[in-house]
């Protein structure tokens, strides 16, 4: 197996996938593939399109896992407090 990650491009349409455009906003790729994606989203507004679709899906997830990393804290101490409380009137 080669180390080296190969862009999934569709060749046919001469798209960038949402795959490899998500890899790109990850920052997953090598440099060679970032400068494909690059100087293609520069002529291509469909690519463009999706990029703003996949950034859109990113941010999402991100205030997801923010919102429920804050949920669970919340939770945490809730139960200290519980236990403070219980440990007062023992
Ligand atoms: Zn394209």
């Amino acid at each position: 197996m080669s180390s080296s990650r190969i862009v999934p491009i569709r060749p046919h349409e001469g798209h960038i996938t949402h795959d490899a455009l998500e890899q790109y906003a990850f920052k997953q790729l090598s440099e060679t593939e970032i400068d494909l994606i690059e100087e293609h989203l520069l002529v291509c507004e469909y690519c463009r399109g999706t990029f703003d679709f996949v950034e859109e899906e990113i941010r999402l997830l991100r205030e997801a896992l923010r919102l429920s990393e804050l949920e669970r804290k919340r939770e945490v101490a809730q139960q200290r407090c519980g236990q403070l409380l219980r440990d007062e009137t023992t």
